[in-house]
């Protein structure tokens, strides 16, 4: 296994002391960003990157707001905590946690956050932007990808510019808050970028386009996917997914594994990211940066008495 391994531990702990220094900077202008995140009943995933978030934004100095439902609560109840999150001036992003419960409407929920504090740019007006390469705030999850990749091609000696315009992107994964939003992404670096679903792999004809991927972001759900049968030698390959299997030593343990076959793919790929620590550390910090943009943004405006809804606060350190 001649494969290297992406950490992103060490990327993500570079990319929080810009974060951090960018949090003192604010404070030294008495402006604190607030993060709130809505959790909507007990799903194992969505508690557990609650916890860490919460704990990121503590560490770094960040307000931090956690409001929870039962998964009984009526969309109603969801849109009140919206409405109140959306009101409060303490509170400049609001991350509303994955899965809501099947009686509730997600696109309702999430038209109903004010686009300046919708740091995952699940808005519709958002979304948008960033579809038309002019992005608000970067989804954290995706930008995670993107931001370990570019810094594993620049450490590797191949200027990120002069790749992509080189090379496919295949994104395996088409939800509307990992996948779509990656393949945004990977336009807006001038990439060949193949998207695919669960539909392509019904037909048969998801190794065909996996095959052609110099990079391959996977983000399906599906624990061990992807073998070496789907990749071509030298690919660079990320794993978004994050599932729980039981421990096949028969520990009774839960263990998270991606949607790599991780060994049979070290086998041919030039680089690889684990699960976990690989794309999740650097999701965790994304999430603060986009909050603190935002704290950044509502200040700014607020002093100017300022325009609502100017795209591009969401900041550089080329994650875009
Ligand atoms: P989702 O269920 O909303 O979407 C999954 C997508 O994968 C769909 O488009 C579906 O059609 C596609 N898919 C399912 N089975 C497939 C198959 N066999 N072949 C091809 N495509 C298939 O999931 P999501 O929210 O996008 O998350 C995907 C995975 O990423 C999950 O494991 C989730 O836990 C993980 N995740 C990780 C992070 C992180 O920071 N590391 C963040 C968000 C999600």
């Amino acid at each position: 296994m001649g494969a290297r391994v992406i950490d992103g531990r060490p990327i993500a702990g570079e990319l929080k002391k810009r974060v951090a220094s960018e949090v003192e900077g604010l404070a030294a202008r008495g402006v604190r960003p607030g993060l709130a995140t809505v959790l909507v009943g007990e799903d194992y995933a969505a508690r557990a990157y609650e916890r860490r978030v919460g704990g990121l934004a503590a560490e770094l100095g960040c307000r931090y707001v956690c409001e929870r439902l039962p998964r009984e609560a009526e969309e109603a109840d969801v849109l009140a905590v919206v409405g109140k999150l959306n009101a409060d001036p303490r509170v400049s992003g609001i991350l509303v946690l994955r899965p809501l419960p099947g009686h509730i409407s997600e696109p309702a929920v999430f038209s109903a956050l004010d686009p300046l504090k919708d740091i995952e740019a699940v808005h519709p007006v958002n979304a948008g932007l960033l579809a038309l390469g002019r992005p608000r705030y970067v989804p954290s999850t995706p930008a995670a990808c993107f931001y370990l990749l570019d810094r594993y091609l620049e450490r590797s000696g191949r200027p990120p510019e002069e790749f992509y315009p080189r090379s496919t992107v295949v994104v395996v994964g088409r939800s509307n808050n990992v996948g779509k939003p990656a393949v945004s992404l990977g336009f807006a670096r001038g990439a060949a970028v193949i998207s695919c679903d669960a539909n392509a792999y019904r037909a048969g004809r998801l190794r065909e386009h996996t095959l052609k991927a110099d990079a391959l972001i996977v983000a399906a759900g599906v624990a061990g996917l992807i073998d070496e049968s789907y990749v071509r030698e030298g690919v660079i390959a990320v794993d978004v997914g994050i599932n729980p299997v039981a421990d096949p030593g028969g520990s009774g343990r839960t263990l998270l594994v991606g949607d790599l076959d991780f060994g049979s793919v070290a086998r041919k790929a030039e680089a690889l990211t684990p699960v976990p620590g690989g794309v999740g550390p650097i999701t965790d910090v994304w999430l603060l940066k986009n909050t603190v943009a935002a704290g950044r943004g509502l200040a700014f405006r607020a002093q100017s008495g300022g325009e609502r809804g100017a795209p591009g606060i969401s900041g550089g350190y080329g994650g875009q």
